[in-house]
Formats: structure tokens, sequence, C-alpha cells
């Protein structure tokens, strides 16, 4: 039972990966995040969020989220892997406004990104005491994958495989993210670096 959310958004955090995962979620005084024993579980979510949630909290190691509102710096961020002392924030921090944003343009981009921050801070979880992983990119490709398999969940559609794995990248000020052949998405900002559209695959 490791996943603990803390800071002034914790409560809506848990609202929302509740909501994305189907599972009903608690978060006890101790910050410590805990499935419901009498919880409904919401079949029309994606299972690789369900399981990756489940995974999360019944290991022994430790993944604990900051949550804020936002970052306190332009820009469109969703999380920082790392800490960023400059502005007080510490590692794993989750900026809950960023993925509401994202949920107002496209449910299924915002679920894909819940699940890249979980997978990304669990391939770095350790046990209790002692540092977590700091290699960013070893954590970072694999959570694409993760993002790919929750889409490919919740439309049905392949993603890529074998020598074609799913990718993101940044072309100006558009973010792809290619989860396969007929799923990409590409997240839009603005000139302060806002979130002003996500275009998702035709015919979703
Ligand atoms: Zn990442």
């Amino acid at each position: 039972m490791t996943l603990q959310v803390y800071g002034p958004r914790a409560r809506q955090f848990v609202t929302l990966l509740t909501e994305y995962s189907g599972l009903t979620l608690l978060l006890g005084g101790n910050e410590t995040v805990t499935v419901s024993a009498n919880g409904l579980i919401n079949p029309f979510e994606s299972e690789t969020l369900q399981s990756l949630t489940w995974n999360v909290i019944r290991s022994p190691n430790l993944v604990r989220i900051a949550a804020f509102s936002s970052a306190p710096v332009r820009g469109f961020f969703a999380d920082w892997f790392h800490a960023n002392p400059g502005v007080h924030r510490p590692r794993r921090s989750v900026f809950v406004s960023d993925i509401t944003r994202v949920a107002g343009m496209s449910a299924i981009l915002a679920r894909a990104v819940m699940g890249h921050i979980l997978q990304e801070y669990f391939g770095a979880a350790r046990p209790p005491g002692q540092q977590p992983g700091r290699a960013f990119s070893h954590y970072h490709v694999p959570a694409i994958r993760t993002e790919a398999q929750i889409a490919g969940d919740l439309t049905g559609r392949p993603i890529w495989t074998g020598n074609q794995r799913p990718w993101e990248g940044s072309f100006g000020r558009t973010n792809v993210r290619s989860y396969g052949p007929n799923l990409k998405f590409q997240l839009v900002l603005g000139g302060l670096g806002r979130l002003v559209r996500v275009i998702e695959p035709d015919g979703i």
C-alpha cells in the first residue's frame, strides 16, 4: 500500500485517478491511497490503467506524489519528475489543472497522460527510505508505451508493435503522440505555452 498523495490538490488528484482507473480509491489521513474493499469497478475504463493503479498500490515500492493545481510558471506541464527547488516544487509534482484541461479536450488523452505519470513514477519507485531512480529517460520511454496501451484500450484501435514503437515529439508548438497507425494525438500550445487545443485521431 504505497501510493501516497499529498499537497493542496491531493484529494482532487485521487478523485481523478478514481474516475480514470475505474477503481474506487480512498485517500487516508496518512496520505496513503487504498482501493475500497467494496468498491465498484467501472468496466468501461482502461484495463491497462486499472492494473497499473492496482500494481502501484500493492507494490512494496513507494510512489509519492505532490499534487498542485498548476505549475508556478507559465506553460503546460502536467507534471515534473524532478524537483524544481527554485519555485519550491518537490520531485513528482503533478499539476491537476493541466490534466483536467486536457480532459476537457480529450477524455482519452487525459487518461493516457495519467497513465504516463503513474508508470514513470512507478518505474523509478524504490522501497520507502530509499532514494527513487533519477534516470528520467529510463522511465519516460516505457511510459509512452503505457499511454499507447491506454489509448488502445479505450478506442479498440491497434498500437505500434515490433520495430515501430509508440513515440512522442515536439514540432514547434505542437506535441505529437503517435500510439498506432490510426491513433495519433496532438497537443497544440499557444504563444504563452498554454494548451489551446487537442487534435484527436479521426473518427474518435
Ligand atoms: Zn515522461
